[in-house]
């Protein structure tokens, strides 16, 4: 595969796939329950897949490191309404809907960043109390790219935490959805504003 992605494939638009060393990728939460059939539904969920495998493929060709983090929650977690949280419950640690999307070409060598596992706390952004950004600084790395779930909610948080650890980061915009469809362009300006490239 050359550097330059097959564009206009998967989303309609042409882009570029230009990685290189010390770049990696962030896959954020791309799991069953939120793509369509699955706890908590994304609109056009799914359709992440496809653009993220493209990336994928090239992170293997360019020996890029890929990182996909989870939501992977206890069944009495405080984000499930029940508990008097935001969400429905989602994501259980074990069960179907906490899975990656069966048709992401995670490789084998993927590191797996999970959050939200605590019950008491809730963790928006891959960064947050994981080992990510150990990860990264182990593999030198200095520049990230970011798709997956949800584009307004662990995508952002994500990328505004990889813009305040220092890293050059860069949203791959065709490949995230929001989970409210009113708020895509102001998480994205807000996104720019901070300093994530919008790809
Ligand atoms: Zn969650």
């Amino acid at each position: 595969m050359s550097l330059c992605g097959p564009g206009g494939q998967s989303n309609g638009a042409a882009y570029e796939l230009h990685l290189a060393p010390r770049d990696a990728l962030i896959l954020v939460d791309v799991q069953q329950d939120f793509c369509p059939g699955g706890a908590l539904p994304i609109d056009g969920g799914d359709a992440v897949v496809p653009v993220l495998n493209t990336w994928i493929a090239a992170a293997v060709e360019q020996n890029v490191p890929v990182f996909a983090s989870r939501d992977w929650h206890p069944i009495d977690h405080l984000s499930f309404t029940r508990s008097g949280g935001p969400w429905p419950v989602h994501c259980v640690q074990g069960t179907p809907g906490a899975a990656f999307h069966h048709r992401l070409d995670l490789p084998d060598d993927a590191v797996v960043v999970t959050k939200g596992d605590r019950p008491d706390r809730d963790q928006y952004s891959a960064f947050d109390g994981t080992r990510l950004e150990a990860g990264l600084r182990d593999r030198q790395v200095q520049r990230l790219f970011i798709g997956g779930l949800a584009q307004d909610v662990c995508v952002r948080a994500t990328a505004l935490d990889g813009v305040k650890l220092g890293f050059e980061t860069h949203l791959i915009e065709a490949g995230t959805r929001p989970v409210s469809s009113d708020q895509r362009w102001r998480s994205i300006a807000e996104m720019r504003e901070a300093g994530v490239i919008i790809d």
